[in-house]
């Protein structure tokens, strides 16, 4: 496939494709990215993670496989890059107060479990002949989820606003403080891991390494916590004011990357602590969600070029090589870690369910542990076949991560199953809604839901400026009213108008069936996605053919998009909206 590939296209490595542009950036960016493409495009085909392909475009790229063979050194640069933008996006969400309000578990169970990982990493160095740096930079690496992997997998299944998402997060964030308070002392220690020359060195000349680094921290910290902290803010609402996208988008890279950079330079911080930090004196201002989002796609992509380097420096004969400790690796990052979060977990009195869901987000390692062992062999702590088996290891326990959370989910809908029956056994007066509405409370979408008891009412999807409007009319004229809503942050206004909800996507399987559509007197879908809006419409329209069913759009093509799924009639808000406005200045409407 490789010499297929130079054949065609003349890549600028002359020892194997021959030598005709001197392109080696560009030639890594796009096979990079092309290949990656393709291989993500084909794991998620598969169902697995598209981290997965990317980091096997990174192998196929990488010296270890046949063919062409990007520039390591450039990879690794842009790599660092993706790691600037993703530490700048972690401060950028970094909530100090979602932090402290789960801080009772994030921080001991994070803690206990990095211990925990840590001496399990480090025994098997032990065995393997390394050295105790070595082990504890191995453990270390072993001990630390991937963010991006994590919040994936909480996001697919719309964890993240949920308590047990909550503490996940929390607990992701105490982990990355921890490494990022790694990577900044690990250089500073490094001397002092391998032993050299510390006898006869005095404890303060051991820990002056040390206490310097902490003093360029602090420095930067202070530095970014007065000067930043007014100016970083000022120059993006000064440019805000420009209106000009073109110059705010500008303004956050410029802000990202400089800060990360002049970090470095000045105060001799990692990239990716100076990165966070400039996302997180970002995260208190306004505009920081606008931020968010300017960086997103620039993110992605030099994202997707990190784990492409990383896969890079696999090299899949280890598989062959060292299939035991590969297999302990594995077994140290899947079942360890999690064993040791789920033990935390439910010694603080948290339902098992909770448990399983923050063992499984942790069973996996990511880009924090690429980080750590490439320091770590840099500063010829750990040994190159220690950096082998964590990438190896990382790869294997992304891909099987998806795997816990379908068990997961099995478990939750036999729990449910199980609960249902016992709450039928124990009260048969219990009407039907308040069992529906409870397990919806517990498990949204994922199970068979019970179906509701009205009959002859009206199901509203949404619950948002144009929902709550609709529903309250509704309500007021004593019309039974059932809301499907998605958003945990609008269920306590439903309760509080006293309206049955379920909770979760209207376009999940069972959602519209326990709604009890086929005994409803009509269907209202006042989401703003006329995608999704035709997925909910099509699917009720195939339980019932009679059923009346609104929906919402914003132009033509959704009104005939919802129209050709099914929907009755369909209102156009932006059309509503100029009608309004006619009649207030008083001509005649549309
Ligand atoms: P608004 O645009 O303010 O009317 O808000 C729309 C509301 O619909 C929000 O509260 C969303 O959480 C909710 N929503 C959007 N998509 C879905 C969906 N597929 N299922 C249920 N609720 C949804």
């Amino acid at each position: 496939m490789g010499s297929e590939r130079c054949t065609g296209i003349h890549f600028p490595y002359a020892s194997k494709c021959g030598m005709h542009h001197n392109t080696p950036l560009i030639s890594t960016v796009v096979v990079g990215l092309v290949l990656a493409f393709v291989l993500g495009a084909l794991a998620q085909r598969v169902r697995i993670s598209p981290l997965v392909g990317y980091l096997l475009a990174g192998v196929v790229m990488g010296p270890f496989t046949p063919g062409y063979v990007a520039d390591q050194n450039i990879a690794n640069e842009l790599a660092e890059i993706g790691i600037i933008l993703l530490m700048f996006g972690v401060g950028l969400h970094f909530s100090l107060k979602d932090l402290l309000s789960v801080r009772a578990i994030a921080v001991p169970g994070a803690v206990v479990q990095i211990a925990v990982a840590t001496l399990l990493g480090m025994g098997l160095g032990w065995t393997l002949g390394w050295p105790v740096g070595g082990g504890l930079v191995f453990g270390l690496a072993l001990s630390v989820a991937s963010t991006v992997v994590l919040l994936r997998a909480l996001q697919e299944r719309r964890l993240v606003d949920t308590e047990r998402g909550r503490i996940a997060v929390g607990w992701l964030i105490v982990e990355d403080l921890a490494m990022v308070l790694t990577l900044v002392l690990l250089p500073a220690l490094a001397g002092l891991l391998k032993g050299e020359g510390t006898s006869g060195l005095s404890a303060y000349a051991m820990a002056q390494p040390v206490l310097i680094t902490l003093g360029k921290v602090a420095a930067f910290v202070i530095f970014m916590l007065v000067v930043g902290r007014r100016v970083i803010p000022w120059v993006l609402h000064y440019v805000a004011h420009t209106g000009s996208r073109e110059l705010f988008r500008l303004a956050v890279f410029a802000i990202s990357l400089g800060v990360a950079f002049g970090a470095a330079v000045l105060f001799d911080v990692s990239f990716a602590l100076g990165a966070f930090f400039a996302g997180m004196i970002l995260s208190e201002s306004e505009l920081s969600q606008r931020a968010a989002n300017e960086t997103l796609p620039l993110r992605d992509a030099f994202a997707v070029l990190f784990f492409v380097s990383v896969g890079m420096l696999v090299d899949p004969a280890i598989i062959v090589r060292e299939p035991l400790p590969l297999l302990v690796t594995v077994f140290i990052i899947i079942f360890g870690k999690s064993v040791a979060a789920f033990g935390i977990v439910r010694m603080f009195g948290h339902p098992t369910s909770t448990a399983l869901t923050i063992s499984a987000s942790l069973a996996q390692i990511g880009e924090f542990s690429f980080i750590l062992v490439s320091l770590g062999v840099s500063l010829a702590l750990l040994p190159d076949r220690g950096r082998d088996l964590v990438l190896a290891g990382a790869i294997i326990s992304i891909m099987l991560n998806p795997l816990f959370f379908v068990l997961l989910d099995r478990y939750e809908a036999k729990k449910q199953a199980a609960e249902e029956a016992a709450a039928a056994a124990l009260s048969a007066e219990d009407s039907a809604a308040e069992v529906a509405a409870e397990a919806a409370r517990k498990k949204p979408a994922r199970v068979e839901l019970p179906v509701t008891a009205l009959t002859g009412h009206v199901v509203l999807v949404g619950y948002g400026r144009v929902g709550s409007v609709v529903g309250a009319s509704l309500k007021q004229g004593g019309v039974p009213l059932l809301v499907i809503e998605d958003n945990p942050g609008c269920l306590e206004k439903l309760a509080q108008a006293g309206i049955e909800k379920i909770t979760g996507n209207a376009a999940a399987p069972g959602m519209l069936v326990a709604a009890n559509l086929e005994a409803a007197r009509g269907l209202i879908v006042a989401i703003p996605d006329a995608f999704e809006g035709g997925q909910i419409v099509s699917k009720a329209r195939a339980i019932s053919a009679t059923l009346p069913i609104i929906a919402r759009a914003h132009s033509e093509e959704e009104i005939a998009h919802l129209k050709h799924h099914g929907a009755n009639s369909v209102i156009m808000g932006e059309q509503e909206i100029a009608k309004a406005m006619i009649a207030q200045i008083g001509l005649a409407s549309i």
